[in-house]
């Protein structure tokens, strides 16, 4: 779950109060708590606060006693902190020209497509290059995020592979789960700026390969086969779509008048 701008973020999930499916129970707390944070006041009132809020969400399964813990230590690191911007908020995570291209550098789409979405994660995350994964589960979501469809010896092998080229590191557990790259200079030129974070591989394709796009609608990668295609903002599916709600409108238009 990769959220540029926090702030935003979950002022709209508390507007609505409806709790999206793919951020977890203890993101959100910690969304939630950041939000209402006040130094100024008492940490029992924060903390009840978020209890409030999670409750509020009718989160399926939710049990309060189990997340008590997490909210109270959420709290106390909150007011043991000394930054101030709690939130992250940003525009866009930048892909510097060097990055791209080691990126290019790559023998194919896969290693590129891999490559390039792991320079986003790792500018994202801020901290020196390293992208920790708790578990398996976290490194899937990596590959989904690359649009890399591998089972899951084939990943291995992917990994193994840039490692032994020296495209990335392993951190002292040699689990594949805590992974190193080397960021570019951030003084160099930005090639491209990622402000959505879903089919980053994609994202790569549409923009850096010759004869691709990427739709506009749903983020699949087109592939440019005639002059036409060139010209197209989306896919054959979302051109579909987008074709029956143009004419749905016009239809309700003219039986309107
Ligand atoms: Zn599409």
């Amino acid at each position: 779950m990769y959220i540029l701008n926090e702030k935003e973020y979950i002022r709209e999930i508390l507007v609505s109060g409806n709790k999206p499916d793919n951020i977890s129970n203890g993101y959100l707390i910690t969304l939630i708590a950041k939000y209402y944070f006040d130094r100024g006041k008492d940490p029992n009132i924060l903390i009840d606060t978020i209890k409030a809020k999670m409750l509020e969400f009718n989160i399926e399964g939710y049990q309060e006693y189990r997340y008590a813990n997490k909210i109270k230590k959420t709290c106390i690191d909150l007011y043991d902190s000394e930054s101030k911007n709690l939130f992250r908020e940003l525009e866009y995570v930048p892909i510097y020209e060097k990055e791209l291209k080691v990126v290019e550098s790559l023998p194919n789409d896969r290693q590129k497509k891999f490559m390039f979405t792991l320079f986003a994660i790792a500018r994202y995350m801020n901290s020196e290059g390293w992208i920790n994964k708790k578990d398996s589960k976290g490194l899937s979501e990596v590959f989904k995020l690359a649009n890399v469809t591998l089972s899951s010896d084939k990943k291995n092998e992917l990994l193994h592979e840039l490692y032994s080229n020296g495209y990335i590191h392993f951190g002292k557990k040699v689990n594949n789960l805590n992974i190193k790259i080397d960021l570019g200079d951030t003084d160099d030129d930005i090639a491209y700026k990622v402000t959505q974070f879903e089919n980053i591989g994609n994202q790569y394709i549409g923009n850096f390969k010759k004869g691709y796009k990427q739709c506009k609608q749903c983020g699949k990668k087109i592939k440019i086969v005639s002059k036409n295609d060139g010209s197209s903002l989306y896919c054959k599916k979302c051109k579909h779509d987008k074709q029956l709600e143009w004419s749905k409108k016009s239809y309700y238009k003219s039986i309107e008048t």
